[in-house]
């Protein structure tokens, strides 16, 4: 049997899931992918209700899309950006945003700085308050890295950008699902999310929130995201409709819908309690070993756990586990390479139980661990 330690990576979806999506297939093999979605069409409706349940925001300010980086990616190039305009990052930015940001700075001629970290690891606010001023424009928050258990104090941040009126993107694509995400609490004006994580949705799926009255300029759209006025005008819908585009996948996103409905049946603080509980009793275990070191830097940290073994490379480890059914990821990922960087760490195993991994299963992964740091 599976022990599946990668939530952080594409989790296992539920039943549920997997049953909307293979149902919409069979529906759309025997009437069509409109007649299929036209019967379907309240359900996706209330995808929106769904998800700002889940964000704690209004239907209205939710689109869906086929990422978390498509989502991020639509938001950044929707922020007005020009010479002279600053925009902050953290020690924690994701590879693929970094990149992005990187490329679109070199073309606006903006600069992208980075914000310090504290000895914790985390964003050191009150050395953020010092570089903010009415330059910045935009501040860019990753609410969970992708590798380690750290959880950003993303309303600090928030609160202290909106001082010198910056906006605030947040990347949560490894919160949500994973601990509660409440938009209005943590203050941002936009927020990026994906399906396949601890969401337990479809792969190619994601989702975007914007605040209501947020200054944007989404660029790109098509006819679902502005109606046409007469023939040289057009209007652009209004909330986050704009960020949506007419084709999609129904199936997946029927899937998707049902996973953030099943979320909800559970409750995101129950979620987010057994996560972070989980996290927290694999980190000691392994931490305890001879010659395992955990690497979870932060104040506050997740259901996400890193490590590695003395002598042994990281993606020996994973296969090692992977042999016995352990799922986890290991390597030496571009996703996290300014986090890595700072931490001068090369590689390392991620291990990201969610809420239906046993304490039982847990102790089997540490003692396979156990074995292979014995084993050198
Ligand atoms: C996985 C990840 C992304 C990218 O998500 P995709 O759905 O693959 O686009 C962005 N940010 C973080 C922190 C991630 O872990």
């Amino acid at each position: 049997m599976t022990i599946f330690l990668d939530s952080a990576g594409s989790s296992l979806p539920p039943d549920v899931v997997l049953a909307e999506m293979t149902g919409h297939l069979q529906a759309e093999a025997q009437v069509g992918g409109y007649k299929a979605a036209e019967a379907r069409a309240d359900d996706l409706a209330d995808g929106y209700r769904v998800f700002g349940d889940l964000l704690d925001c209004e239907p209205g300010q939710i689109a869906f899309t086929d990422s978390a980086s498509r989502s991020w990616l639509s938001l950044l190039d929707a922020v007005p950006l020009g010479p002279g305009d600053r925009v902050l990052i953290t020690q924690v930015e994701y590879g693929g945003n970094a990149v992005a940001l990187f490329r679109l700075a070199e073309q606006r001629g903006f600069t992208v700085e980075q914000l310090p970290s504290d000895e914790t690891g985390q964003v050191d606010v009150a050395a953020a308050q010092d570089m903010l001023d009415e330059r910045v424009k935009l501040v860019s928050v990753v609410h969970i890295p992708t590798n380690s258990g750290l959880i950003s104090p993303v309303a600090e941040i928030a609160k202290a950008a909106h001082e010198v009126g910056a906006l605030v993107l947040l990347d949560a694509c490894q919160s949500v699902g994973h601990i509660p995400v409440r938009m209005g609490e943590l203050g941002v004006d936009m927020l990026s999310g994906t399906g396949r994580k601890w969401l337990r949705g479809p792969r190619g799926t994601g989702f975007l929130a914007v605040r209501a009255d947020a200054p944007l300029w989404p660029r790109l759209f098509d006819h679902t995201g502005a109606d046409m006025v007469g023939t040289t005008g057009y209007q652009l819908r209004p909330g986050a409709q704009p960020f949506e585009l007419y084709e999609y996948s129904v199936a997946a996103r029927l899937g998707l819908i049902a996973a953030a409905r099943y979320a909800l049946d559970i409750g995101m603080d129950t979620i987010g309690a057994q996560v972070c509980e989980r996290g927290r009793l694999l980190r000691t275990a392994l931490a305890a070993i001879p010659g395992v070191s955990t690497h979870d830097p932060g104040r506050e940290r997740s259901g996400i756990v890193t490590f590695s073994v003395a002598g042994v490379p990281a993606e020996q480890v994973r296969d090692i586990l992977w042999e016995q059914g352990i799922v986890v990821t290991g390597g030496r990922g571009p996703a996290a390479r300014i986090d890595m960087t700072a931490r001068g760490i090369t590689e390392f195993v991620r291990a990201s139980p969610h809420y239906f991994v046993t304490e039982q299963q847990l102790d089997q992964a540490v003692d396979a661990v156990r074995a292979i740091a014995a084993g050198h």
